[in-house]
């Protein structure tokens, strides 16, 4: 976990870890949590109870990871939304750019966090609701204004979940890079995004429900999908003609990092003739390249990353959930290219 200090306007990355409550197929299977939670911001790995799950993480026995926070299974969605994003909203009311992403497995709980249920809605639907209370707090007057983009990113192609149709094209203006011809819905209140949240989400792209962890390694033919979903916040001025101040916040259910990385023979090879998800490796090197202070972060390397440029490094607030994986992809592009290259054989 990183945190420059805000002071200086760099921007500041945070990492979360949520454990979600072990599934009851998972217990009838003989799994059991492999994870302790030490203090509120450490978690530390114990014994793996499948075999699958000691050869995957043996590497990881024994360790403590640190975090900024870590989240219990029992975590409420809103005690998430409080820690994880609810100071980024503040920050968009001020015209900052912010990104909030999850990372994980599939079944990780990663799409449980951002999007939610309707009884339990998720980070998504929970910022909303937040920003549209503070723009009721702190104005009377109507130049505030809620846009709200839903698009996904699969296999290196953007589409938007509002209004399927041709893929669109990123192109760079002043403003940084935006999707072309992606809709800008005007929302004015909360009860609308989860409706909306959920539309867009019947034009996804398919992805499987679970992963079949005893059956044979064929689910490593995962589809890559990243749901994005964008919320611009505009201050006009008297006249409402002119934009005084926008503040970005971009929030990403990530695809599923499963196929993301490989970090032994094994995994490896069983990624043999799958498409690996270039966006999450794109995403780890720019993560990776902020974190160390660097000049150039490659934003440019895949969608996922060119869309988030301005939400990124720069004038912003990330906040991150995550497991210690990503940090393991090399750190080189050369390096990055190889593995590429090595698990697209
Ligand atoms: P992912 O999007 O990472 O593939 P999901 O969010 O779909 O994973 O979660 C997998 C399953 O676990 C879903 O049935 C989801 O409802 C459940 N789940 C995930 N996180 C939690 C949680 N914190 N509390 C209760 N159920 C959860
Ligand atoms: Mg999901």
């Amino acid at each position: 976990a990183i945190s420059e200090k805000q002071s200086t306007g760099g921007s500041r990355i945070l990492v979360f870890v949520r454990l979600r409550p072990t599934a009851k197929r998972e217990k009838e299977g003989g799994s059991r949590s492999c994870v302790r939670i030490v203090n509120r911001r450490e978690v530390y790995l114990t014994e793996f109870a499948t075999e699958n799950d000691y050869l995957r993480l043996k590497r990881l026995r024994g360790r403590h990871f640190t975090f900024d926070a870590s989240f219990p299974d029992l975590t409420t969605q809103q005690e998430v939304y409080s820690t994880t994003t609810a100071e980024l909203v503040e920050a968009v009311l001020q015209g900052r750019n912010g990104s909030v992403f999850c990372y994980g497995a599939t079944g990780a709980g990663k799409t449980y966090t951002m999007l939610g249920t309707v009884e339990n809605p998720g980070v998504m639907v929970l910022a909303i609701k937040d920003l549209f209370n503070q723009i009721r707090q702190r104005s009377c007057d109507s130049n505030h204004e809620v846009h709200l983009s839903y698009l996904e990113v699969y296999n290196e192609t953007v589409r938007d979940l509002l209004s399927p149709g041709r893929p669109l094209v990123l192109r760079e203006d002043k403003q940084g890079i935006v999707a072309h011809g992606l809709t800008q819905y005007r929302a004015y209140s909360t009860d609308e995004v989860m409706d909306l949240l959920l539309r867009g989400n019947q034009n996804r792209t398919t992805e499987p429900t679970h992963v079949n962890e005893t059956s044979s390694r064929s689910h490593a033919i995962l589809q890559e999908v990243s749901r994005f979903f964008m919320v611009e916040y505009r201050v006009k001025d008297a006249s409402n003609n002119v934009v005084n101040r926008v503040g970005k916040l971009s929030l990403i259910d990530l695809a599923g990092s499963e196929r993301a990385l490989a970090t032994d023979q094994r995994t490896l090879r069983s990624l043999e003739g799958a498409n690996i998800n270039r966006s999450l490796l794109a995403l780890s090197s720019c993560i990776n390249a902020l974190v160390e202070g660097k000049k150039h972060v490659p934003y440019r390397n895949s969608k996922l990353t060119q869309l988030l440029k301005d939400s990124l490094g720069g004038a912003c607030n990330t906040a991150y959930d995550a497991n210690e994986e990503i940090l393991q992809v090399p750190e080189s592009e050369t390096d990055q290219a190889k593995l590429l290259l090595e698990l697209q054989k």
